[in-house]
C-alpha cells in the first residue's frame, strides 16, 4: 500500500467548506487503487491568529516537514491584514520548502461562460517563479515626515532562480505544444529584466523542441484577453506571473474553478496545493462555494505524488460534471458545495 501523509490546512471562510468536500472526493478517486491518504489536519489560519497572535505555531514548518504534501483551502479574514496572512503563513511555507514553481493551469469548459467575446477555447499553463524576484523584503522608507519621503524596494533575481524556473517551464512546454512565452519588461526595467531574458534564452537554447517567444508584459496582457488561443505555456517572474494568472483565470469564468500548485519539483520538501480563490467572506457559511478549484488542486496533488492515472480520471470526472451544468450559483447553477462534491463522486464511480 502506497501511503501519503497529507497536511490539511483548511484555513478560513469557504476553505472550511470546500476542503472536507474535496477530501471526500479524493478518497473516492483513490478507491480501488493501491493508495492511502493519511490526513493531518491543522487549525492554522486567521482564526488561529485571532486567538494566538500568529497564523501558525513556531514549530509549524517542522511539523509539516515530515509530511508528503500540503493541501490548503484558503486563509484570510476581514479583521486580519493580507500582509499578515501572506507573510505569516503562505510566504514562509513557499520559501522554507523552496516551492519555487507556482503552476497554474487555466482551461475553459463548455458550459462555463467566459467573460471573453466569442467564448474562445482556452488551455494555458502559467509557470510563475514563486520565491524571488519582485516580492523581496529588501527595501524601506526614507525621510519619513518630510516632503522628501520615499520608499524603495529591490527585486532580487538570481541566475540559479531564473535557470530552474525556466527548466521547469521547458519541461511543461515539451509535454505540450513546445511553444513557450516568456513575460518580460526589459524596455522599462533595465537591470533585472534583461538578465531574465538572457538566462531564459540560454536555458531554452540548450533544450530540445521548444520555441521561445519573449513578449512584453503589457502586450502579453492584451494578447491574453484578445487571443488566448495563441498562448500555450507562459513562464513569468513572481509579480508578472501573479497578475497574469489572475487575468487569464478571470477571463475564463469563475475564480472558483482555478487551482494552483506550489511545487518543489525535486521533492526535497513538501509541495502545496490550493485553489486560486481566497476565503470569500461574502459567501462563507452559506454552503454555496464552488468546490471545483479545491478538487482540481487535489488532482494536481495526486499527480505530483505519482498518480497520473488517478489524477486524469478525477479531472475527467469533474469536467463531465461541469459540462453537464451540475454547478454552484457562481456558475449559474443551483447546487450546493456538498452536492457538487457528490456529483463528482457519483461520476467517478460511474466511470469505474
Ligand atoms: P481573501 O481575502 O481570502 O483573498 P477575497 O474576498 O479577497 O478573499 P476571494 O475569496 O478570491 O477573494 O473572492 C473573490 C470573489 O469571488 C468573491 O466575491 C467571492 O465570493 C467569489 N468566490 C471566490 N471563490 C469562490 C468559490 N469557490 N465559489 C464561488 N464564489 C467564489
Ligand atoms: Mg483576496
Amino acid at each position: 500500500m502506497n501511503t501519503h501523509v497529507i497536511t490539511v490546512l483548511a484555513g478560513d471562510g469557504i476553505g472550511l467548506e470546500v476542503m472536507p468536500v474535496a477530501m471526500e472526493v479524493l478518497e473516492a478517486a483513490i478507491e480501488g487503487h493501491d493508495v492511502r491518504l493519511e490526513w493531518r489536519e491543522q487549525p492554522w489560519g486567521s482564526d488561529y491568529y485571532r486567538q494566538h497572535g500568529r497564523m501558525m505555531p513556531t514549530d509549524a514548518i517542522t511539523t509539516m516537514t515530515a509530511t508528503d504534501a500540503i493541501f490548503l483551502g484558503a486563509v484570510g479574514h476581514p479583521d486580519v491584514s493580507d500582509v499578515e496572512t501572506l507573510w505569516g503563513m503562505l510566504i514562509p511555507i513557499r520559501r522554507e520548502f523552496d516551492q519555487y514553481v507556482n503552476l497554474r493551469p487555466v482551461r475553459s469548459f463548455s458550459g462555463v461562460r467566459s467573460s471573453l467575446a466569442g467564448d474562445p477555447e482556452i488551455d494555458v499553463v502559467i509557470v510563475r517563479e514563486n520565491v524571488e524576484g519582485e516580492y523581496s523584503a529588501v527595501g524601506g522608507r526614507s525621510y519619513q515626515g518630510t516632503p522628501f519621503e520615499a520608499a524603495h524596494q529591490q527585486s532580487i533575481f538570481t541566475r540559479h532562480g531564473i535557470e530552474r524556473i525556466t527548466r521547469f517551464a521547458v519541461e511543461v512546454a515539451q509535454g505540450r505544444s513546445g511553444r513557450l512565452v516568456s513575460a518580460t519588461k526589459s524596455n522599462g526595467i533595465i537591470h533585472t529584466m534583461p538578465f531574465w531574458d538572457e538566462v531564459v534564452a540560454e536555458v531554452v537554447a540548450q533544450s530540445d523542441g521548444v520555441q521561445l517567444e519573449s513578449v512584453l508584459i503589457d502586450a502579453l496582457a492584451a494578447r491574453a484577453v484578445r487571443s488566448p488561443q495563441s498562448i500555450d505555456v507562459i513562464v513569468a517572474s513572481n509579480l508578472f506571473g501573479d497578475i497574469l494568472s489572475d487575468l487569464v483565470a478571470g477571463a475564463v469564468g469563475s475564480i472558483g474553478i482555478a487551482p494552483s500548485a506550489n511545487l518543489n519539483p525535486e521533492r526535497e520538501h513538501p509541495s502545496m496545493f490550493e485553489p486560486v480563490h481566497g476565503s470569500a467572506p461574502d459567501i462563507a457559511g452559506r454552503g454555496i462555494a464552488n468546490p471545483i478549484g479545491q478538487i482540481w488542486a487535489g488532482a494536481m496533488m495526486l499527480r505530483h505524488l505519482g498518480h497520473d492515472d488517478i489524477a486524469t480520471g478525477l479531472e475527467e470526472a469533474f469536467t463531465a460534471v461541469l459540462e453537464r451544468g451540475e454547478v454552484t450559483p457562481d456558475l449559474g447553477g443551483s447546487l450546493s458545495t456538498v452536492e457538487v462534491g457528490a456529483a463528482v463522486i457519483a461520476e467517478l464511480r460511474r466511470r469505474r
